[in-house]
């Protein structure tokens, strides 16, 4: 019953892979030297893997970028802008696909399943060839055999490689290039194959619904590639979901084992453990790769007995639940954290040992002293008095239908907001932040590390403030913002003012590329011990006569960007946050803010992998906004923000969130999105964004135009606003000042032009 590993995190303990790539980009460090790093870090993260327990390793889990590119490079699908020759792919040409080059713009780049890790889409058209561009794969396999490793090439399977990449040319299906891919990867199983005993291809997309045809496809290629791996055996991994109703299928493939990932989908064990053939390993994912949290292991352990009791130890092998790239190296870094939560907690070294005791005690190893330090960490946390408040949980009880819901329904609203208000035809606003300069960062990390005093620190954050008041008032803005200068992250700033959150000090996860993010850490029950944003947001409107937004992120961004509990539903967290929120919202009414913005950008990333599990979550999640901004007077206008997502197919559920006004990101389609909008006749107000802030260019007054006569189109003018496609802080003064004007420009001659009607 060896204990195995589908990936480790490639970023290393210090990040040392981000600077040493980015010391590549800027030339400071030679191609040579580069890969001279990458090679320890390998070599590091195997002896880690080893040292805690793990017998067979992943090799080619590594990767410069992402695995999904690494797969486009060994097959050699460079798109033709990148100009790539010769028979390998050079390192400058991988780079290039990821980050663009002049006028090549760089691949699209989307989320992996609903984790917040992205990856580089494929392109595929119709003359395109494939043939092995890469010796990766066998470079590294090499290295750590060479090492003394039992080693477990890990590729991404075809299927899922195909399936997650998108045509470039129309009316051509690429799943046509599936022979000619699945050649490649045979050629690589034969030349791997005297070498290693196994083999695992990941497959996620079987806990996806999928249709007949990938099904097929999934049968003929899994034989060709059973045939080309000869003795090498094939180990099939799932993860981030059931099989459902793939199961008949992954179970009907000739591999030699298959994983299942038994922390999001436990159920599925017993019918596999029926169905499976004796000739066949079960690989049971049995602690959890995407969470922070110490496995229970009582359960893990009794799991997996269960499975030897069926089908015999031999047939046994454990591991993560999936690859442990998504959580952070090593919790022994972690030296401020309270020492209570932090015995809650394990990295991905931690969840190495982890299974190697599960292994262990499963084979009759004296591991009772594991066992009770385990059992009473779990104990700790459950009985822990920073993890519950009974008075949170109180109000949580009592939370009515009423409170879902606002005093009025939205025309009735309207009316007194616009009497409030009284704002022109087409509004103009933005989105929330503006530049966040290196004098407002310095300023911010000054007083974290205690250099400047609160009272300086106030003092700057409110000069900030003024500054960008003054420029909004300059520039005829109708509703204005405070900037957001005091956050450094729309999640983070709430998580550091909410109790039950805390934070590492080097829990880094990889995002996307050298992009490292540490999600904050929410760990009990959330009470909101005072405002979060009042005093900067009253203050900003003391500066000014026109209407100041609130700003807030709404609770399932909050949730979604967060590791969170899992000894709860991710429901009842996040009507915690809910109600947290709402205090804040109903603070904010009371300081006189006639309007709030409760952003939820993570909306649609939050929905399940599965459409048949959607309306569930949609449910809690609208529900949870509604929570939070359905505690106000008619009069008070609850602004919703969203970006970076389609919203076609939830379209009816954004309508239910009730929000009086949503903006949205919409410029670089050019309204498409509207459609949704105009067929479904979305009832309340709506801010199309009508510049592209994710790039440096300013848009002329002209095209801002267009952009707003093509809304005009679909959506009744009276419920029209002007804004940005999301907030300002990635950019600067210089392309913001001109930008906005013409923004503004552009609104005031339409309007003009109406009125003359
Ligand atoms: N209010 C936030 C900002 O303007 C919204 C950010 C987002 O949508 N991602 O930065
Ligand atoms: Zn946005």
């Amino acid at each position: 019953m060896i204990t195995h590993n589908l990936g480790f995190p490639r970023i290393g303990v210090k990040r040392e892979l981000k600077r040493a790539i980015e010391s590549y980009w800027k030339s400071e460090l030679t191609e040579e030297e580069l890969r001279s790093k990458t090679k320890d870090l390998r070599k590091q993260n195997w002896q880690l893997q080893k040292e805690n327990g793990i017998d067979l390793v992943p090799v080619g889990d590594f990767s410069l970028y992402d695995q999904m590119l690494d797969m486009t490079t060994t097959l050699g699908a460079v798109p033709k802008r990148f100009g790539s020759k010769g028979e390998t792919v050079e390192i400058n040409t991988y780079f290039d696909m990821a980050r663009g080059k002049g006028s090549a713009g760089a691949m699209e780049m989307t989320k992996w399943f609903d984790t917040n890790y992205h990856y580089i889409v494929p392109e595929f058209e119709s003359n395109q060839t494939f043939k092995l561009s890469s010796e990766k794969i066998f470079e590294e396999v090499k290295e750590a055999i060479d090492e003394g490793y039992q080693a477990k090439p890990v590729l991404v399977g075809p299927l899922t490689y195909l399936f997650l990449g998108k045509e470039t040319e129309e009316g051509f299906n690429r799943f046509e290039h599936l022979n000619q891919i699945l050649k490649v990867y045979e050629e690589i199983l034969t030349r791997l194959k005297d070498s290693c005993e196994w083999i695992q291809l990941d497959e996620p997309i079987l806990v996806l619904d999928l249709g007949k045809k990938v099904k097929e496809y999934f049968k003929e290629a899994y034989e060709k590639l059973t045939k080309a791996a000869g003795q090498m055996k094939i180990l099939l991994a799932t993860y981030f979901g059931e099989l459902g109703s793939n199961e008949d299928l992954a179970l009907s493939l000739p591999v030699k084992g298959l994983h299942l990932d038994l922390v999001r989908a436990p159920e599925q064990l017993d019918s596999v453990l029926k169905n499976i053939d004796s000739d066949k390993i079960l690989s049971l994912g049995v602690v959890n790769g995407r969470n922070i949290w110490k496995t229970n292991l009582a359960t893990s352990i009794s799991t997996v007995k269960k499975a030897t009791e069926e089908i015999g130890k031999e047939r046994i092998m454990i591991a993560p639940s999936c690859s442990l790239l998504h959580v952070p190296v090593d919790l022994d870094e972690e030296t401020a954290l309270n020492p209570e939560i932090k015995n809650w907690m394990a990295f991905a070294k931690q969840k190495c040992k982890e299974l190697q005791i599960i292994r262990d005690s499963v084979l009759g190893g004296d591991t009772s002293v594991e066992l009770k330090a385990n059992e009473n960490a779990l104990k700790s946390r459950k009985e822990s008095p920073l993890v519950t408040n009974k008075s949170v949980q109180e109000k949580l009880q009592n939370i009515s239908k009423e409170m879902l819901t606002r005093k009025s329904p939205f025309p009735e609203r309207i009316k007194k907001q616009n009497e409030n208000l009284k704002l022109p035809l087409l509004p103009t606003t933005t989105i929330g932040s503006f530049p966040q300069t290196k004098e407002i960062r310095k300023v911010r990390s000054e007083f974290k590390k205690g250099k400047i005093v609160e009272e300086d620190y106030k003092d700057s954050m409110k000069s900030f403030i003024k500054e960008v008041v003054d420029k909004q008032e300059e520039l005829s803005l109708d509703v204005l913002v405070h900037g957001e200068p005091e956050r450094n992250d729309m999640v983070e700033y709430f998580g550091e003012q909410l109790s039950g959150y805390c934070f590492t000090k080097n829990g880094w996860v990889q995002s996307y590329g050298t992009r490292c993010v540490k999600p904050p850490v929410l760990f009990g029950d959330v009470i909101r011990p005072e405002s979060m944003t009042v005093n900067w947001i009253k203050y900003a409107q003391s500066l000014t006569d026109k209407p100041m937004k609130g700003m807030l992120t709404g609770p399932v961004t909050i949730l979604c960007w967060s590791f969170v509990r899992d000894d709860q539903p991710r429901s009842v967290t996040c009507k915690q946050i809910a109600l947290a929120l709402r205090e804040e919202v109903k603070d904010l009414e009371e300081a006189g803010i006639k309007i709030t913005q409760v952003d939820e950008p993570a909306i649609r990333e939050g929905l399940p992998l599965r459409k048949k599990d959607w309306k569930d979550y949609l449910q809690w999640a609208i529900d949870c906004f509604r929570l939070t901004t359905s505690g106000v007077k008619d009069e008070t206008q609850i602004h919703t923000h969203m970006c970076y997502s389609e919203f076609n197919d939830i379209i009816e559920w954004i309508a239910k969130m009730d929000a009086d006004v949503i903006s949205i990101e919409a410029s670089r389609s050019k309204m498409e999105l509207l459609k949704a909008f105009q067929d479904f006749r979305y009832p309340n107000e709506i801010g199309p964004g009508v510049y592209d802030i994710h790039s440096p260019r300013i848009p002329s007054k002209e095209e801002i135009k267009d952009l707003i006569k093509k809304a005009i189109e679909v959506i009744p003018l009276k419920n029209l606003w002007v804004n940005p496609d999301c907030g300002l802080k990635t950019r600067n003064w210089e392309e913001v000042i001109p930008s906005l004007r013409n923004m503004v420009e552009a609104a005031r001659e339409l309007r003009k032009a109406v009125n003359q009607l």
